[in-house]
């Protein structure tokens, strides 16, 4: 046992849960079963028993549906609860980058439906390739990343407005890159046909759906937003079927996305030089004030700080360029039940002094300070 095998025990729940989701949503009446997820389980097990107190009591977590009652709804702090107070230390299980996460997964209803938590999904897309190739969202960035930068630009910003379209909007969509193989590869891979009942979600603009457990949409977070839903909101699909950002393109693309069109229009209001992805996907945006200095900003809408650590660290830091000061800008809102979120970040950011993390308000104050430096 070592720290790296319970990371990648983990990773594998995690891809098994939210395959297990994918499963479900493709055959609702087939029990969802994924291997990701019994062989991250058995690799959490092993290490359960050669660290733990549970001896033989161990295996009776080793079926899914036991495994899942008894740790998937509790924080990863709460999953090294049977260990040896000597092995934790060993191991410094305090200080893996695991260990501060919250819940993968609560449970919904009677049956044994799990429905994944955002914390899950970003733990997930900070590990190794191997585990998250084939997410959605990794597909459409490497397709749209072979687009000429103005096409670049043009469908990101398609995607991140559009959440939910008609079939009219598609055809125009496709008629106007009809000449354009990789816009419309882009986009096919973007899109899922939906001919379900809905309400646009008054927090992200996605899908809500009622099922037997409930409304649910990209995030549990959408929940906390949501209006007592009347049937008026109600549209129904199956006569007129629509187009919606598939779950992870909206989660990773389209929700940062809109954190980057703040900034922008936000630099409309200032009068400010600005492009938006000047480098495809280098920098989110650059900002040029009149003095001639530049800021790069990249905008990233993990909840968990950790989770941006972690990215940050897989990209090596901040891109190298021609810029007074870098800003990996979060949502305000985020930082709200989070209060040392930003200083968690700036942490490995200390290699690029002039590189820091910010909320979109601050960032927005920076803005705001600089202009008024400038014009004295
Ligand atoms: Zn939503």
């Amino acid at each position: 046992m070592n720290a790296v095998h319970l990371q990648k025990a983990l990773a594998f729940i995690a891809s098994g849960l939210v395959e297990k989701e994918k499963l479900l949503k493709e055959s609702p009446n087939r029990y969802p079963y994924s291997k990701n997820l019994q062989r991250g389980i058995n690799m959490f097990l092993a290490a359960c028993l050669e660290m733990g107190r549970l001896g033989e009591n161990t295996f009776k977590y080793a079926d899914e549906s036991s495994f899942l009652t008894q740790y998937i709804s509790k924080p990863l702090c709460e999953w090294f609860d049977d260990w040896d107070q000597a092995a934790l230390v060993q191991y410094e299980i305090n200080l893996q980058p695991f260990y501060a996460y919250g819940p993968f997964a609560y449970h919904r209803g009677k049956n044994n439906v799990y429905i994944t938590t955002e914390e899950c999904v970003e733990f997930l897309s900070t590990q190794e390739n191997n585990i998250i190739e084939g997410t959605d969202e990794r597909a459409l960035y490497e397709k749209i990343i072979q687009l000429s930068q103005d096409d670049y630009c043009k469908v990101r910003k398609y995607i991140i407005q559009n959440p939910i379209i008609t079939i009219e909007d598609r055809r125009a969509f496709l008629l106007e890159y009809a000449d354009n193989a990789n816009a419309k590869e882009a986009f096919n891979l973007a899109y899922e046909l939906f001919e379900g009942t809905y309400t646009t979600c008054a927090a992200c603009g996605w899908t809500m759906t009622e099922g037997i457990y409930g409304y649910s949409c990209v995030s549990e977070h959408c929940l906390e937003h949501m209006p007592a839903i009347i049937d008026e909101m109600k549209i129904d699909a199956s006569m007129k079927p629509v187009y919606r950002l598939k779950k992870g393109i909206m989660r990773y693309f389209a929700q940062p996305g809109k954190l980057e069109m703040s900034i922008a229009k936000f630099c409309e209001k200032k009068n400010l030089e600005y492009s938006l992805w000047p480098q495809k996907d280098r920098f989110d945006i650059e900002i040029r004030f009149n003095d001639g200095e530049i800021w790069e900003i990249d905008a990233k809408a993990y909840r968990n700080p950790i989770s941006l650590c972690a990215k940050i660290k897989n990209d090596g830091g901040f891109p190298a360029g021609n810029y007074k000061f870098g800003y990996y800008v979060v949502p305000t809102e985020y930082t709200a039940n989070k209060s040392n979120y930003t200083s968690v970040v700036n942490k490995v950011l200390t290699q690029q002094p002039n590189v820091k993390c910010v909320t979109l308000a601050a960032i927005k104050r920076k803005i705001n300070q600089k202009v008024g430096e400038i014009n004295g």
